[in-house]
């Protein structure tokens, strides 16, 4: 036969998947981009935030593990202990790393803005909600909690901790599906705002939605955003689209607040027999 018929889907999306910290809770992504850095402080190594946020979104390990990589760091590691930075060294480094990331969670953890209007309009369409997080369970049952308190209900939340992979692997997004219950994986939209969220919904088949202005590329809290000079702070959100933009994101927006209007853009898009 000349030709293959190819089964292509065409209804509308069913399910989102919000990644939490610099996404749904916790404007700019601070509380973990703060804790990395002291963690290397406190063994003589400073780091910049710039770098501290790179790898953001993976599991907590293997950012600890990536940042330790990276040449600055690992040189200035050398210097100071006399020997690279081991998988001992990474191993202490977390061990250290997660209390200190339970004690400031309560203090990061205020819903981001248009995250309770998304929530709503998902709801009135019918779609089921997932989450999954860098944070390890205990963590993420913390903000699962806290923001239940202010509003905000996924159906379901996966940890990186409870997957032979975190991020950009896409094993929690597919453990998530398989608890919603919910496919195929072309109804699915992921929205993450590092690099390996995107990774981490591409890998899975799905629509990616990138978030700039309230996540971590951009990386500054509400109130700096607030009173940034609007052209330093344009130049933040450009840098950060093309970050998100070159992962592969099918979209990009600022804050939650576009997830409404960005829904119906792909919604048309699945209507005219396009993938993700
Ligand atoms: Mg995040």
């Amino acid at each position: 036969m000349d030709f293959v018929f190819r089964r292509i889907y065409r209804g509308p999306l069913k399910a989102a998947i919000f990644d939490w910290a610099g996404t749904t809770v916790d404007y700019g992504c601070c509380a973990p981009a703060g804790v990395f850095t002291e963690v290397f402080k406190r063994r003589g190594v400073e780091v910049t935030q710039e770098q501290a946020r790179e790898p953001m979104g993976m599991h907590k390990r293997d950012h600890i593990l990536t940042m330790s990589k990276m040449p600055a760091i690992a040189k200035k590691w050398e210097e100071v202990h006399g020997k690279p930075c081991d998988d001992s060294d990474i191993d202490e480094i977390f061990e250290e790393f997660v209390p200190m990331q339970l004690d400031c969670l309560p203090n990061y953890n205020e819903l981001t803005p248009g995250t309770l209007e998304a929530q709503s309009d998902l709801r009135k369409r019918g779609m089921k909600i997932g989450s999954t997080t860098g944070y390890n369970r205990e963590m993420l049952d913390f903000i699962l909690q806290d923001a239940a308190k202010q509003g905000y209900k996924p159906d379901t939340g996966v940890s990186a901790a409870e997957v032979p992979a975190g991020r950009p692997a896409p094993w929690m997004v597919l453990r998530v599906a398989e608890q919603l219950g919910v496919f195929p994986m072309e109804a699915y939209v992921k929205v993450g705002d590092t690099v390996s969220d995107i990774g981490e919904g591409l890998n899975a088949g799905m629509w990616t939605i990138g978030i700039t202005k309230a996540g971590n590329e951009v990386g500054l809290t509400k109130a700096e955003v607030e009173s940034m000079g609007e052209e330093e702070l344009r130049a933040r959100i450009e840098r950060a689209e093309n970050r998100l933009l070159a992962a592969g994101a099918h979209f990009v927006i600022e804050t939650m607040e576009e997830v409404p209007a960005v829904v119906d853009e792909i919604n048309a898009r699945l209507a005219k027999g396009q993938r993700p």
